[in-house]
């Protein structure tokens, strides 16, 4: 699935409508609702509107193997799990700070149904710019799919901070990962 520019590197969904999704027992897409569509079609994703998702597996979707294996806990969480599944995440644009809270809760059948709502937004003081690395170089950053912070020189920083202090407001190129603080919150729900 292609990503835009800022997404994260999961299916997370920004939007300001809440975008529903659900997955069947096999983790394949079975169920987007109309705000999926509008988001897709914002985004520069209209091969993913109208449907054209339904049968996909989730996990292709995800990018990096750490997202890959934090989507894969947060459905075993979300199954084993007689309650909703709540966690806050962020999922920046170029000029914003979006606040995001998903929501998973399963049913007897072995399905997961995903919500994404949009909390609230704040405009960052300038332009904030990532784009997704086709593989690791020397200037690539990691940046954590969750709550959007990038690693430097060893460190979990700051999105803005990154991209005005270290890359000048250059786009930063970076791969996608969970930062430290994101997985003990995992750890914490289970
Ligand atoms: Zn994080």
């Amino acid at each position: 699935m292609r990503q835009p520019t800022n997404a994260p590197g999961n299916t997370a969904p920004c939007h300001e409508e809440t975008v529903e999704l659900s997955v069947n027992q096999d983790d394949l897409i079975v169920r987007v609702n109309a705000a999926w569509d509008h988001f897709a079609l914002d985004n520069d994703g209209a091969h993913l509107a109208n449907d054209a998702v339904l049968g996909w597996n989730l996990l292709d979707s995800v990018s990096g193997r750490t997202s890959k294996s934090f989507m894969l806990a947060l459905l075993e969480l979300a199954r084993r799990r007689d309650r909703e599944v709540c966690f806050d995440y962020r999922c920046d644009s170029p000029r914003l700070r979006r606040f995001m809270r998903a929501r998973l809760r399963s049913d007897s059948s072995g399905a997961v149904h995903f919500s994404h709502e949009h909390l609230y937004s704040e405009a960052f003081p300038h332009l904030v710019t990532f784009k997704t690395a086709a593989q690791r170089a020397r200037d690539t950053a990691i940046r954590c799919s969750l709550c959007n912070h990038v690693r430097h020189n060893g460190l979990w920083k700051l999105p803005e901070f990154v991209s005005q202090q270290v890359f000048d407001g250059r786009t930063v190129s970076v791969t996608y990962g969970i930062c430290p603080s994101c997985l003990e919150m995992l750890e914490e729900a289970r």
